[in-house]
């Protein structure tokens, strides 16, 4: 009997984000509505979308139709759910994420810490509405297919201006050039150059994945309560019991040059932490990581930037 040999698929699951946004004037990259356009119809209007595609047929899903800066736990769990569902099976080589870019990076590392997969996972994005005169969009996406579908690519992976970043690094630096994103003192993992990969150095090896399944069955009104704050010039400690009164679990904070916390607002810290708040430090430079170990509270793994390592207590918090 002939066994005809499964098509392999990348699944391309729709989000919102500016690369389905649309305004009034071609002009405007500013004012416009993000999260209006189907992942469909952004398919649908990509010229050369099968060749990018290498022989793999696409499926794709709406899964949310948002603007990123509007980004919350409900919707992660549903798209690690669906990660997980598509992962799963042998005819799916890979995942592509449209994604706003306001918070794409916090999806990153929240799906880089609950998947456990090496098939590449490829969030892409764009800065300018599908309506602009030159959208970075379309081209963003073919990029995006080109990563999923390269053989090297493994685990959580970013793609935005040809330039392929990791979960870990990948930030968002500027709020309106179309290279928005950048990996910091590591570079990018890669290029997309004419639709071919070009990893620099070495491919990214497997990915380290710490699957923390209760992030994808716990109702996410059970998920403890992390928040972020900074460390400033006439910071005030009532902020940290102020948090504390209502509930806080977690405080992530960000504090000055290598980890150095006002006075007033360590006071207060310490305090929470002796009531059983949890409390990770950071740094609020834009690069580099705490050296060396911290006087009172402990540091974040690996140099994660605020948001990521609020992502990363919630979940060890979480179980
Ligand atoms: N506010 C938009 C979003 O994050 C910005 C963008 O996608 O560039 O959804």
């Amino acid at each position: 009997m002939f066994n005809a040999k499964k098509i392999q698929k990348v699944v391309v699951l729709g989000t919102g984000g500016t690369i389905a946004g649309t305004g009034s004037s071609a002009l405007d990259h500013t004012a416009y509505t993000a999260g209006q356009l189907s992942v469909q119809h952004l398919l649908d209007a990509m010229p050369g979308l099968q060749d990018s595609l290498q022989g793999h047929e696409l499926v794709c899903e709406q899964l949310a139709q948002l603007d990123s800066k509007d980004m919350g736990h409900a919707t992660w769990q549903v798209l690690a759910q669906r990660c997980v569902h598509w992962l799963s099976q042998a005819e799916v080589d890979a995942i592509v994420i449209t994604h706003g870019t306001d918070t794409l990076e916090e999806s990153a590392w929240f799906l880089h810490r609950v998947l456990d997969s090496h098939k590449p996972v490829v969030l892409t994005c764009a800065m300018r509405p599908a309506t602009a005169l030159a959208p970075d969009g379309p081209q963003n996406l073919m990029d995006a297919m080109a990563v999923a579908c390269d053989a090297m690519s493994r685990g959580v992976l970013a793609v935005c201006a040809g330039r392929i970043h990791s979960a870990l690094e990948v930030q968002k630096v500027h709020p309106y050039r179309l290279d928005a994103f950048s990996s910091g003192e590591s570079g990018p993992l890669g290029f997309v150059e004419q639709g071919t990969v070009r990893w620099r150095g070495t491919a990214p090896g497997p990915a380290v994945h710490t699957r923390t399944s209760c992030a994808l069955t716990v109702s996410v009104a059970e998920w403890p309560w992390v928040a972020v704050m900074h460390s400033h010039a006439g910071a005030d400690a009532r902020q940290v019991s102020a948090w504390v009164s209502a509930g806080v679990k977690g405080l992530v904070v960000a504090g000055t040059g290598n980890g150095t916390l006002h006075q007033d607002v360590q006071t207060a810290l310490a305090k929470a932490q002796d009531q059983g708040v949890a409390v990770r430090l950071v740094t609020r430079c834009a690069e580099g990581q705490i050296v060396g170990e911290t006087a009172s509270f402990q540091t974040a793994p690996r140099g994660l930037n605020a948001f990521k390592a609020r992502i990363s207590l919630m979940l060890e918090l979480l179980g």
